[in-house]
């Protein structure tokens, strides 16, 4: 299947990623993407945490002549390569993303959860000693907290990201305890026409994609309609990782169009 789009991706600009901006973008060339954008990690977040703090931090002035320069070079490409910032939000990073984000013409900005009171998910300690309802419902009201942030973005990362990592037998998200904050976020998302991310980069035994599919026919049902694919690739081999899987779900849906971003400006794809 011809995959026409994908999001977010990280180069090794990123502390976790693994390859260089050209082979990732030569390889979304030739699956003939129509669209494809690296999102570089952007962790201010991390300053904030104990361990995390320690994690060298995107270094903006050198990615974006980077990212000039690659422009430079696929300017006349059939590819549309975008390029972004997925920005991790804690409550203390407001101001400076308010300052540094609007220094630089990015594509694409997405607004990403990934630490929580000190810690990120991924490592799992900041779950210790904590019940399910604590862990989920302080998560909910970080994740609206951040959609409401003052700085501009534009697409809302893996809705539910705290729900990978946890070991809690009944993981979802979709229990009546949550039902009224999920529908609360939802709903500012709709008001502030922001786009929600189906995320397959998970691994997981029963989840194959983030936000969970009731989760996203909630947000159809309340009118929602901007969502867009992302692999979250961090290799070559991973851009357009589940495609088919997340196209057959967002068709099955209702949605009809993938939103893309270029220069900030959003770009409607066919869900062929
Ligand atoms: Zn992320
Ligand atoms: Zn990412």
């Amino acid at each position: 299947m011809r995959i026409p789009s994908d999001s977010h991706s990280h180069s090794n600009f990123s502390h976790d990623g693994k390859e260089r901006a050209v082979t990732l973008i030569e390889r979304a060339k030739s699956l003939g993407l129509e669209y494809y954008a690296i999102t570089e990690h952007l962790d201010r977040d991390y300053k904030y945490c104990r361990s995390e703090r320690f994690i060298p931090q995107l270094r903006l002035p050198a990615y974006y002549r980077s990212v000039e320069k690659l422009r430079e070079k696929y300017a006349e490409s059939d590819t549309y390569v975008a390029f972004g910032v997925e920005a991790g939000f804690c409550p203390e990073v407001v101001d400076w993303y308010l300052k540094m984000l609007p220094r630089y013409r990015f594509d694409v900005i997405i607004n990403s959860i990934h630490t929580m009171d000190g810690g990120d998910a991924y490592f799992g300690k900041i779950f210790a000693g904590k019940t399910q309802s604590e862990v989920y419902n302080r998560y909910l009201d970080l994740l609206l907290e951040s959609v409401k942030v003052p700085y501009d973005y534009d697409i809302v990362g893996h809705i539910g990201y705290v729900t990978r990592y946890v070991s809690f037998e009944n993981y979802t998200l979709c229990q009546e305890e949550y039902a009224d904050k999920i529908d609360a976020l939802l709903k500012e998302i709709i008001a502030r026409d922001k786009t929600i991310e189906i995320n397959t980069h998970i691994r997981h035994k029963e989840m194959m994609f983030l936000p969970e599919r009731k989760i996203l026919e909630r947000y159809y049902e309340l009118g929602g309609r901007n969502v867009t694919f992302s692999s979250d690739a961090h290799l070559a081999e991973s851009i357009g990782h589940r495609y088919e899987m997340v196209r057959n779900l967002a068709k099955e849906i209702g949605f009809t169009h993938w939103t893309v971003y270029k220069m900030r400006k959003p770009h409607k794809i066919e869900i062929e």
